[in-house]
């Protein structure tokens, strides 16, 4: 039996959406064009206290770059993803998303700047989710290279046209996923993401 999908959605550049993934349900995440990041964030569907844990991940995965095989989990320690392919192999789970403070300190931007957080806010607003909920995301194809004396650097996402990764989900899940705002995560330039949900039979 072959796939069971519609076919890819696209996030246009700077913008964010949310969705629901059932468990075992597959979110393929592309990025169409490349270099361009996209974050990631999760709750438990019927439980909004359960949430995405960079800490409890980098903890039980023992390092920071996760890729095919690694689990992501949740602050109450229970896995909510698990990575089933990887074709860019370089992924942050460091950083927070891109935020309105973040382009003024950072940036010195002045005035209203598109960010992740925001986007992430909007999308999961129906969900009845708090801006305060919202945690470090899973920055998926961002390049954030750390040396030995701890000195982090962003540097341009490693992915191509085409490529993806893909993520199954351990639980049923609340996901909000943008096309990230910030110029250096994305090597100067803005472009969209596109994903979809990839609902296969399930043999195990
Ligand atoms: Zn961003």
């Amino acid at each position: 039996m072959s796939d069971l999908h519609p076919g890819p959605c696209r996030i246009p550049p700077q913008s964010g959406t949310a969705f629901l993934l059932r468990a075992s349900e597959i979110l393929r995440i592309y990025d169409p064009m490349g270099e361009q990041v996209a974050d990631l964030f999760a709750f438990k569907q019927d439980d909004h206290a359960c949430s995405l844990s960079s800490g409890r991940t980098i903890d039980y995965a023992s390092k920071i770059y996760l890729s095919t095989g690694d689990r992501l989990y949740a602050n109450d320690s229970r896995p909510m993803f698990r990575i089933l392919d990887d074709k860019v192999g370089r992924h942050d789970f460091l950083l927070t998303p891109c935020s309105q403070e973040m382009f003024e300190i950072l940036y010195q931007h002045r005035g209203h700047h598109p960010s992740c957080f925001e986007n992430l806010c909007r999308a999961f607003e129906p969900f009845g989710i708090r801006p305060e909920q919202i945690h470090t995301t899973f920055n998926v194809f961002m390049n954030v290279e750390v040396d030995a004396q701890g000195l982090v650097r962003v540097k341009p996402p490693r992915s191509r046209a085409g490529d993806y990764i893909e993520l199954r989900a351990e639980m049923n899940l609340v996901c909000a996923l943008t096309a990230c705002s910030a110029e250096n995560s994305n090597n100067g330039s803005f472009k969209p993401i596109d994903y979809e949900i990839i609902r296969r039979p399930c043999n195990d």
